[in-house]
């Protein structure tokens, strides 16, 4: 083989071919694997060479170590009774629109570098924000992860101040807040580290049963805290927590982030699709009101890893921060309305638009909200399981398809039941048929799982329960 070009053609085609068969039949035979890998750390790294060959190896024997060396790694997310975190899953036409978007390998950071990878993306993202509900007035962006859409927002959020951060950085600032509930996203700590304020400038603010935060306990800490001469600046209101998709009453929050004037950022990461279904809507109130508001399609709209919508009102303080456009691109700049590289901190952007495109338009706006609806059926369906049997109690409501639950067996003393149920979840995932986690619910651990995969139906929840049941029992005994 040459040392110089690609592969030649007959060989990338060939390959091209049989890559495409391998994952169709990764996908059919999906279930016939174990989900967790036995492996210990180290292991994998240990059958790969510390260098890179000197020259180029076969594509037969690369790909025979594909399958000797790396799938025996793999965690299989897609598997349907992969149930841990948001089971964000994979779709057939997710995975040909990232193949399309690999071949072509062109970068959406402004209008001119590729003018459809532009409008595709503004497209899809107006295409989501009618399926959620949220209003003409925002404006979106794509960006990897909701942990970097809520960065950006608070990075906005702290420009709309009026502190000329940007220019100034954060010397002689006063000291800027952030408030947050108890069960809010870690990445809105992670977002204070990046944006220099610290984590300490995150106030969690107590929640009620129900897991929500309590807007009056939000209403004090924020007259507490100018009464100190601090600057509270943005609040983040959560739609579906991680751990049990609570539901924070944006309305109520939003009234307090008018009377102090906050930037209003909504983490609908995770719950903003259950605002497809009409009798999903309610999760959306107040949003309209507020600054910015992120949901990611890559956890329970179909889409693959990683797509991320944010939306704003403001989409100029988004400019505000990260316009700055270098010599080299000045001409482009001139040359459309918008160029999403001033949106954010990436230059280089990959086309993710099209893997949504592709699935929104394979499954269509009805049969998003069939999958959806689904999901929450079953995960009803889960949660009835747990409440009919003696042993076990759900922790939390059930709002979305999660179901967080515990098992309780009578006489056991509060303070052995953590263990119980880590160990139960252990067990239960060692078992490599079922994937599920834990989470702590007011100081108690809990199970936790969520159904967002499109192949997982009640046959595989039922196989599920009684995984977990079989591991409670053997708990018991042993
Ligand atoms: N917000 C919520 C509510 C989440 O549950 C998560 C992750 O699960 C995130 C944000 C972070 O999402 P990402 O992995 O896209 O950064």
């Amino acid at each position: 083989m040459s040392d110089l070009g690609d592969l030649p053609a007959d060989q990338a085609r060939l390959w091209m071919h049989r890559v495409a068969g391998w994952a169709a039949e990764y996908r059919e035979k999906i279930e016939e694997q174990r989900i967790t890998p036995d492996v210990a750390p180290g292991d994998i790294a240990a059958g790969l060479p510390p260098a890179p060959p000197e020259h180029g190896e076969k594509l037969a024997a690369i790909f025979d170590d594909f399958e000797r060396l790396i799938m025996p790694g793999i965690v299989h997310w897609g598997h349907p009774a992969f149930l841990g975190y948001f089971g964000s899953t994979t779709t057939a036409p997710g995975i040909l629109g990232d193949w399309l978007a690999a071949a072509l390998n062109v970068s959406a950071m402004t209008w001119r570098t590729s003018p459809a990878a532009t409008e595709l993306e503004t497209t899809v993202l107006g295409w989501i924000r009618g399926m959620v509900g949220i209003t003409e007035a925002f404006e979106g962006v794509v960006y990897d992860t909701a942990s970097v859409a809520t960065l950006h927002a608070l990075a906005a959020a702290r420009e709309a101040t009026g502190l000329d951060v940007r220019r100034r950085g954060l010397s002689g600032a006063p000291k800027l807040l952030i408030y947050a509930s108890e069960q809010a996203h870690s990445s809105v700590d992670k977002a204070a580290v990046m944006l220099g304020l610290g984590e300490d400038s995150v106030r969690r603010i107590e929640t009620d049963p129900e897991l929500r935060m309590r807007p009056a306990a939000l209403r004090a800490a924020v007259a507490r805290d100018v009464h100190a001469r601090l600057r509270p600046f943005a609040v983040v209101a959560t739609v579906g927590t991680t751990s049990s998709a609570a539901v924070d009453p944006v309305p109520a929050i939003a009234d307090v982030c008018a009377e102090q004037r906050l930037w209003l950022h909504v983490d609908a990461a995770y719950g903003g699709a259950l605002a497809v279904l009409p009798e999903g809507r309610w999760v959306m109130d107040g949003v309209t009101r507020a600054d910015s508001v992120v949901v990611n399609p890559h956890k329970w709209l179909f889409v693959p890893l990683d797509f991320s919508a944010l939306y704003t009102r403001r989409p100029e303080m988004l400019r505000a921060v990260f316009s700055l456009v270098p010599e080299y691109l000045s001409g482009d700049a001139e040359h459309a309305e918008r160029n999403y590289m001033d949106y954010g901190i990436q230059l280089g952007r990959r086309f993710r638009a099209l893997k949504a495109w592709m699935v929104l338009r394979a499954f269509g706006r009805a049969g998003i909200e069939a999958r959806i609806r689904e999901h929450v059926r079953l995960a009803r369906q889960f949660a009835d399981w747990v409440e009919a049997d003696p042993d076990f109690e759900l922790a939390a409501p059930v709002t979305m398809a999660v179901v967080c639950f515990r098992a309780r067996p009578a006489g056991m003393a509060d303070e052995d039941l953590d263990a119980l149920n880590t160990r139960i979840v252990a067990q239960a995932c060692a078992t490599g048929r079922v994937y599920l986690t834990h989470t702590r619910l007011d100081g108690r651990v809990a199970m936790r799982v969520a159904v967002g995969n499109v192949l997982t139906t009640e046959r595989h929840l039922a196989e599920a329960w009684a995984v977990i049941h079989d591991a409670f029992d053997r708990t018991l005994l042993g």
